[in-house]
């Protein structure tokens, strides 16, 4: 028989996104449920336990970037407690010449580093005087080499950017990508007379809990989603939903599915928000035909195969610091790697160490299209060489792909955020979420979710 529920508020996805905002919801004693396909919440966030290591399946760190992650982690007390790794977390090295180079971390390194170009080191100290750009649709590679130079983007920017986004400098556009950076040209002229003035500008006590601190949980990124989801209340949550169709109706949204025991439940409510990713969107919403929402639906996204690694009597490359980044120059098959043991305490069985590493993104794509054991040999090539360990014996070996995992915010995002607005005056009490705007760290879903559920209650 088919149940008919009525609710204020329906929210799609139980990622991070949508959890925080049905916490903060709930707090509101709003009244709505969340629908999500899984048999369990997180989204790609997801721990698992595996021979004595904790072990990161999605993301692994986040960056206490914007005040909300703060203020949620206050809020949630002693219930999941927030693990900050010490001082060691800023050596971060980058490959040059298969080398590991410390990234220079003040005046002197940057000086002395064999990362950039004599000439780009010159070059630097003309930077605070250079005209700011006119171009508002420049892209990150275009910006870097107008401001510092193309070692810098080599060296620096490029190899971040595959950490952050397994994306490329060339796509991305500045001020969708990296807002902050953008802002910092145009509001002072120069990164560097800007990050300094910023320094001295006096923050407001609420300003000064975003900072560039790495942050995880103690027990794994999976204890801050079902804390979320068990604060909220279980019952405010259909797991493993099926079918899901979602139509407008008199003013109303009707969401039609299946649960899990394959029920059919008919959802009426005023406001509905989505938190799936831009691709997800066509499935799901049957109100707006597939070619008005293309503009939304069309965002690109890299695809990972993400390496967790544990060796019980490491003999290879020190991993002091966060981890190693592979700029794009050096023509390697993995992205990056990181450090999990030295980061955070309690993730191995002892004398372990623990690494994750990142393999595909946006110009390595057809290595996702491996098979296992290609990728597997692979894998243990580039790190022998990356990481020079005596012999390949991990202890702990699995691999986790990422089909649609970080999306790219390259020329057409201003098309999709008019669309965004355009459907949103449309449609009262449509609110579209998740990474397909307002950034795609975990901080910024922290932040989107919060702000979501203070515009719908
Ligand atoms: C491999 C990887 C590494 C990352 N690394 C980092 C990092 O180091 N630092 C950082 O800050 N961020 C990182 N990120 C980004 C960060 O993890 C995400 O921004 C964040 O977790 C996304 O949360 P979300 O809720 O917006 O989306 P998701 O986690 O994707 O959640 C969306 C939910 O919607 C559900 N859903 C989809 N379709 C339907 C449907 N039809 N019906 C019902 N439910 C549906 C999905 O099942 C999912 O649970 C990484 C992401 C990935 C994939």
């Amino acid at each position: 028989m088919n149940s008919i529920i009525e609710k204020d508020i329906v929210i799609i996805g139980a990622g991070l996104t949508g959890l925080t905002s049905a916490y903060y919801l709930n707090k509101e004693q709003a009244d709505f449920i969340v629908i999500e396909k899984k048999d369990k919440v997180g989204g790609v966030i997801q721990t698992e336990k595996h021979n004595g290591y904790l072990v990161e399946t999605g993301p692994n760190t986040g960056v206490v970037g914007q005040p909300e992650v703060a203020e949620l982690f206050e809020d949630l007390g002693n219930k999941c407690e927030i693990d900050i790794p010490g001082k060691e977390v800023n050596k971060r090295f980058i490959l040059k010449n298969s080398k590991w180079e410390p990234l220079p971390s003040g005046i002197l390194k940057g000086i002395t580093t064999p990362l950039f170009t004599f000439g780009d080191k010159l070059r630097l100290l003309g930077e605070p005087f250079r005209s700011r750009g006119k171009n508002p649709d420049e892209n990150l590679a275009q910006l870097v080499i107008r401001r510092m130079g193309k070692s810098f983007l080599d060296y620096v920017i490029d190899p971040f950017i595959l950490g952050v986004y397994s994306g490329d400098p060339k796509i991305l556009i500045t001020r969708h990508a990296m807002p902050k950076l953008y802002k910092l040209e145009q509001e002072y002229g120069s990164f560097i007379g800007g990050s300094i003035k910023k320094g001295f500008k006096k923050k407001t006590e609420r300003e000064l809990k975003a900072t560039r601190k790495v942050f995880s949980v103690k027990g794994g990124l999976s204890e801050l989603t079902n804390t979320l989801y068990n604060e909220t209340g279980t019952d405010k949550f259909i797991l493993g939903s099926k079918d899901l169709q979602i139509n407008y109706v008199d003013g109303k949204y009707i969401s039609t599915l299946k649960n899990s025991e394959g029920k059919e439940i008919t959802i009426k409510s005023n406001k509905l928000i989505t938190t799936t990713g831009a691709f997800e969107l066509d499935n799901f919403i049957s109100f707006v035909d597939k070619k008005t929402l293309a503009p939304i639906t069309s965002l690109q996204y890299a695809n990972v195969v993400e390496v967790v690694m544990g060796f019980e009597n490491w003999d290879g490359f020190k991993p002091e610091g966060f981890g190693g980044l592979i700029p794009f120059v050096e023509n390697r098959d993995v992205l990056g790697v990181l450090f999990m043991s030295t980061l955070f305490m309690n993730r191995t069985p002892e004398n372990g160490t623990l690494f994750t590493m990142f393999i595909g993104g946006m110009r390595k794509s057809h290595l996702f299209e491996k098979s296992e054991d290609e990728l597997k040999a692979i894998i243990e090539k580039e790190f022998m060489q990356l990481l020079k360990p005596s012999k390949f014996n991990p202890s702990l070996f699995k691999l986790y792909w990422h089909k649609g995992a970080i999306p790219q915010y390259g020329i057409e995002s201003e098309g999709r955020f008019n669309k965004v607005k355009e459907l949103e005056n449309k449609y009262p009490g449509l609110f579209f979420g998740g990474n397909l705007k307002d950034g795609i760290g975990m901080a910024d879903r922290i932040k989107q979710g919060k702000e979501l559920a203070e515009r719908a209650k």
